[in-house]
């Protein structure tokens, strides 16, 4: 077990050689009110340069991460991000400049982001963008409440938001945040919404409805069409939930499927670092006559010159407090535009074929309860398994033996013991194999061994943790 760098530390040892101080103690006093001026040493550890890079190098192998091993974390689009991405937004002219510089100063900062609307709007079939939000729930909520100003601009107050009995915990958070009443739309027995209860539950109280698409099962809601035109007919708003966009792109897109909003989560699809919470960002797409409600400020061209303008009225307001996550926006801009149209429609392809090919392959011994073709995951079960005693959660732990990261398992809700599986695109057929292979041995444990999966897992610097107490028996500790 690694130790907290404090344990290295002994007084006098040194990493690195600072230079003199450049002014004495004497002048710092006379700038500086005594009641500012510290009174003791800052308590910092004292090691040696080797000692930090091995501490933090020992640090990043004891988690999983996509750097280190397959990551088949379903919704979550835990694919491989170039790195190139990361060494264009640490560029100096992108990495040290302040959010309160003078837009003069910041041109070129301003359009990037003005040509990262663009290609969002192009991506998505859609009029106008925001790239305020900070995440995926970010862009549901500033939706949501574009959707409320929308009808109260025409004097209407709709109390209700559909959503799917499938849908991300976020949808029905979103709404809720923005003041709406949820009502959950069952899913039939493909796994797509129920148009009929669509139907009776879509009046003049519903706002609109949000939809995933691909839903959380992979699979493409093949009504979508009729889905949009049943709550058009009523004013509704169509938004699409768009985390699962890997599996579109340049080959069809919520514009084009009658969808009114989108959000697009750059660190899902377009490969920024998202594992462990890092930083996000949502941006949202809408059709034309919602772009005036959109945030401000705005980045807006005249002159050949870019400029924020807050000259919107109609507009909700701003949803965060500078630009939003920029280092993110950069990265989708640098992957965007190194793939192409081209390239990034053969992103989706091979998503989609990755995750056909896992699907079919473990068919034989999982139990797959929507099983046709999907887009770029499927959601199969532990179901069949339990009956040996084994429980979804028992297989996602001992996949971590295998150096292999567990799917998203118990998500989402309506599938029994759910393990949700998205490989994505950028792994090849072997990895893929060393999966399928897991899986089997898990399999013949399950039947064989059962005691191994109970105890699971064995290889990893923790075992199982007890995740109720620490929910219920949050105890955060720093180190003084
Ligand atoms: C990830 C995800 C979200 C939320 O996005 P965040 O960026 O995590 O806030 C919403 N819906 C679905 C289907 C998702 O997979």
């Amino acid at each position: 077990m690694e130790q907290v760098i404090y344990e290295y530390s002994s007084k006098g040892k040194k990493g690195a050689s600072l230079p003199a101080k450049p002014v004495s103690e004497d002048t710092v006093k006379n700038y500086i009110p005594e009641t500012l001026l510290r009174q003791t040493d800052l308590n910092l550890p004292e090691v040696s340069e080797p000692e930090v890079v091995r501490h933090f190098t020992n640090l990043s192998t004891m988690n999983h991460h996509v750097d280190k091993g397959f990551y088949p974390l379903g919704s979550c689009t835990m694919k491989y991000n170039p790195k190139i991405n990361d060494k264009i937004a640490g560029l100096p002219g992108f990495a040290n400049i302040h959010p309160l510089q003078p837009e003069s100063s910041v041109q070129g900062a301003l359009e990037m982001m003005y040509d990262l609307e663009k290609m969002l709007c192009a991506l998505t079939g859609m009029h106008a963008a925001t790239l305020q939000p900070a995440a995926g729930s970010h862009g549901e909520l500033t939706g949501v409440m574009i959707i409320k100003k929308y009808h109260e601009a025409k004097g209407e107050k709709r109390k209700y938001i559909l959503i799917p009995d499938s849908a991300h915990g976020t949808n029905p958070s979103s709404a809720y945040s923005a003041n709406f009443e949820t009502l959950a739309l069952k899913s039939n027995e493909k796994g797509c919404i129920d148009i009929n209860d669509l139907r009776e539950k879509m009046t003049r109280d519903v706002a609109g409805l949000m939809i995933t698409n691909p839903n959380t099962l992979g699979l493409f809601e093949e009504e979508v069409e009729q889905i949009v035109d049943i709550v058009h007919q009523h004013d509704g708003i169509v938004y699409m939930d768009g985390a699962n966009l890997n599996a579109l792109l340049g080959i069809t897109c919520p514009g084009d499927l009658g969808f009114d909003i989108t959000h697009i989560n750059l660190h899902k699809t377009f490969s920024t670092p998202h594992g462990g919470g890092g930083p996000g960002s949502g941006p949202i797409t809408v059709v034309k006559k919602l772009e005036k409600y959109l945030p401000e400020p705005r980045v807006i061209k005249s002159n050949n010159s870019f400029k924020l303008s807050s000259d919107f009225p109609d507009s909700i307001g701003k949803v965060i407090g500078l630009y939003g996550n920029f280092g993110v926006m950069v990265r989708a801009y640098v992957y965007v535009t190194m793939l192409g149209i081209r390239g990034l429609a053969e992103v989706s392809r091979n998503a989609i074929l990755n995750a056909n090919y896992l699907r079919v392959r473990l068919a034989d011994k999982f139990a797959i309860p929507y099983n046709r073709a999907c887009m770029h995951e499927f959601v199969a079960s532990g179901d069949n398994h339990r009956e040996l005693g084994i429980k979804t959660l028992d297989i996602a732990k001992r996949l971590l033996d295998f150096g292999l990261h567990a799917p998203t398992v118990y998500f989402p809700l309506i599938v029994r013991e759910a393990i949700m599986v998205e490989p994505t695109e950028t792994e090849s057929k072997q990895t893929l194999d060393k999966f399928i292979e897991a899986m089997e041995q898990i399999d013949r444990e399950a039947h064989e061994n059962p005691d191994i999966l109970h105890d699971a897992p064995h290889t990893t610097p923790v075992r199982r943790l007890d995740e109720l107490k620490a929910n219920k028996d949050l105890n955060i500790c720093w180190v003084k």
